[in-house]
């Protein structure tokens, strides 16, 4: 008796994969990250390592910057990959790939990677958290456009991210 409940529990922890560019963390991915810390046993927040891509901050610059942006949070691991989702989500046992949905064009572009998801592994499943409706605008591309024009992104980054885009344009 005592050994099927301990079985069951195991059996029940939900692992959850945010993956992303993370080129840098903004408060709305923060905001995503909590709410799912909330909803799930263990987040793990994965930094795809894309070669296709020019990102402006490195794959080390940015696991530290989220690492050092969730350390309140208990139960989130910082990490990055390569190559597809599925396959680090499998190498992970996790059953929920988590993503974040702004506008109606992030919808079209989500959906059609979930989809393409299931047909590579039906045992995982996306989940979707709308955004907190003050970040429904903001994304990395904002914050770097803003930046490289001399505005301020406190409001719009955690504080460490925001130290190192300054340190960088002076
Ligand atoms: P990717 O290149 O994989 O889209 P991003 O770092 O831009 O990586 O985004 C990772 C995830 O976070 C995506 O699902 C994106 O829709 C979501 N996201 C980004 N910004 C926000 C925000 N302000 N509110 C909610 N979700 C967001």
């Amino acid at each position: 008796m005592a050994l099927t409940s301990v079985s069951l529990s195991l059996d029940s922890v939900v692992i959850a994969i945010y993956p992303g560019s993370f080129d840098p963390i903004t408060l709305g991915h923060l905001d995503v990250i909590e709410r799912a810390s909330r909803l799930f046993d263990q987040v793990i927040v994965a930094v795809l390592c894309n070669p296709g891509k020019d990102p402006f901050f490195s794959v080390s610059q940015r696991l530290e910057q989220i690492r050092r942006s969730t350390q309140h949070l208990i139960n989130i691991e910082v990490d990055s990959f390569t190559g597809l989702t599925v396959e680090y989500a499998k190498l992970r046992q996790a059953r929920v790939l988590l993503r974040g949905l702004r506008v109606l064009s992030d919808f079209e572009k989500e959906l059609q990677m979930a989809h393409t998801n299931q047909t590579l592994w039906d045992g995982i499943e996306t989940v979707f958290l709308a955004t907190t409706k003050e970040y429904s605008f903001l994304s990395s591309s904002i914050v770097k456009e803003i930046a490289k024009f001399g505005g301020s992104v406190t409001h719009l980054v955690p504080a460490n991210v925001a130290d190192d885009i300054f340190s960088y344009y002076n």
